[in-house]
């Protein structure tokens, strides 16, 4: 049973929820996210381009939003794929941060991810409930 349970430290800075990513909430080789030291790195974390973004690191930006180069080419990518593929993105997230602020941001994230069946975290890759498989949005509430 996964209880939805976001917190900051889940929150990429390209602005991604790696709470409700595949990679976080499978039990076996579990992802920490990307914002976390473990022994076990899954290879799209270890590779990401965002992640190791130069630009980011030489200037110890939390979030992309914050770079001078903002939206760049390697968020415009990834925001498209995950718009086209997930019906989710990643710019709007960073907007949304930087207009209401990160906890409010959370606050948002808690209540859109959650199962409406079990309360439980939506898968954003699978589309469903990493806890009872029911498939977002099909219930009222
Ligand atoms: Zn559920």
């Amino acid at each position: 049973m996964h209880p939805i349970n976001i917190d900051k430290s889940l929150i990429a800075p390209c602005g991604m929820n790696c709470g409700i990513c595949m990679a976080y909430l499978r039990n076996k080789n579990k992802c920490n996210g990307c914002r976390a030291i473990n022994t076990w790195n899954p290879k799209t974390r270890v590779e990401c381009k965002i992640k190791n973004c130069q630009s980011l690191n030489a200037h110890g930006l939390e979030y992309c939003y914050q770079c001078n180069q903002y939206p760049c080419t390697l968020i415009k990518h990834i925001d498209k794929r995950y718009r086209a593929r997930y019906n989710m993105s990643m710019i709007q997230n960073l907007n949304a941060i930087k207009d209401n602020g990160i906890e409010e941001f959370i606050k948002a994230e808690n209540e859109k991810w959650k199962c409406k069946s079990c309360g439980g975290v939506i898968n954003v890759h699978k589309d469903i409930c990493s806890t009872c498989g029911k498939q977002r949005n099909t219930e009222s509430g």
